[in-house]
């Protein structure tokens, strides 16, 4: 779809934040025209390539989105709030955010004409599931507020799409890592923490005890599978895993870390975060099928990439 010579323009909303900024700078690198449009609750335009038309306002600014959707051909919603923990804390501005910017970004759409959106939604909706690998057809069964603010919008979309003939795709992201994703002061993603508590020396803080598994999957993955999504033919309506397929406890994480830098870890064991699940793990069957997905960078070398990226980046400063 976004390969003909006409069709080039995009919309990344949150496009300043870690996938955002990631899957901007790829698309322009490709050649398209990007437009991003990010409040900067946690994005960093810094970031962006300076090819890339940048836009700081609200998703729920209708006006402001009737205007930036001009000519656009795909939108890639990845405006939200995106901590789990956070979300049990105020869930109102999860709601709002999540949800009422996600109506309000397909309702512009549906003024203003974009043929499909692309949305990244996560892994969380499954919430705690029996099959080591989860396949999209699972019951979904969210654990917190960020999780059940996913789920909705992903039904919205999908309603208000096909009733309004939008194209619409679902990517359930499991857990991205890699160069760019923040320390956010409260409730930092678990490999950023992990990095910064292992270069300081300090011990490694491991919440339960750390046979929970996860599904690590580094950036580039999940931008080759967003572009993926945005130019595929047959997948109107899908809901897509993307993940890396394999489940790795948390014990194991530290262990990868540790082998990285050459050093032995000391894991620190807190209590368990609510809201968390034992494990969480994507089947990737439809993904290959549908997007031709097949995620290339390993857990150690996403680690050793995002470790000399943390280090260049301090050492800059
Ligand atoms: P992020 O926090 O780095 O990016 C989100 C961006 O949205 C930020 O730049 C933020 O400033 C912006 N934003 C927040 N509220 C906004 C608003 N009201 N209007 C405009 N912009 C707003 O997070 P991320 O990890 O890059 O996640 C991007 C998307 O992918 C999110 O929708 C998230 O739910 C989804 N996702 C991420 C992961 C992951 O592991 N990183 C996993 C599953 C799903």
């Amino acid at each position: 779809m976004l390969a003909t010579v006409t069709a080039r323009k995009v919309l990344i909303t949150g496009g300043a934040g870690f996938l955002g900024a990631a899957l901007a700078n790829a698309l322009c690198e490709r050649g398209y025209i990007v437009r991003v449009l990010d409040d900067l609750s946690a994005g960093d335009p810094s970031q962006l390539s300076v090819a890339v038309h940048f836009n700081r306002g609200d998703v729920n600014d209708v006006p402001r989105l009737w205007s930036l959707l001009q000519g656009v051909e795909c939108v890639f919603h990845l405006a939200a709030r995106v901590s789990v923990s956070e979300s049990i804390l105020y869930p109102r501005e999860y709601n709002a955010t999540n949800v009422g910017g996600t109506v309000s970004l397909i309702q512009a759409v549906r003024d203003a004409g974009a043929r499909r959106i692309v949305f990244a939604s996560s892994g969380a909706v499954y919430g705690e599931q029996r099959a080591e690998r989860v396949r999209e057809d699972a019951t979904p069964n969210p654990g917190s507020p960020y999780a059940v603010s996913k789920l909705a919008a992903e039904y919205y979309i999908n309603t208000i799409g096909a009733l309004w003939g939008i194209e619409t795709v679902i990517l359930r992201i499991f857990n991205a890592y890699g160069p760019g994703q923040k320390m956010r002061p409260s409730h930092p993603p678990v490999i950023p923490a992990m990095i910064r508590q292992a270069l300081g020396g300090g011990s490694i803080i491991v919440h339960g005890d750390g046979t929970q598994q996860r599904d690590f999957v580094y950036v580039d993955d999940v931008v080759e599978a967003l572009i993926a999504a945005a130019e595929a033919p047959t997948v109107n309506r899908l809901i897509i895993n993307v993940g890396s397929g394999i489940p790795t406890a948390i014990n194991t994480l530290v262990d990868v870390i540790g082998r990285v830098l050459g050093k032995k870890l000391t894991p620190l064991h807190v209590a368990a975060e609510s809201g968390g699940v034992s494990r969480l793990c994507a089947d990737l069957s439809r993904a290959q099928e549908r997007l031709g997905y097949c995620p290339r960078v390993s857990l150690e070398e996403g680690i050793r990439r995002t470790i000399e990226a943390t280090l260049k980046r301090e050492a800059a400063r």
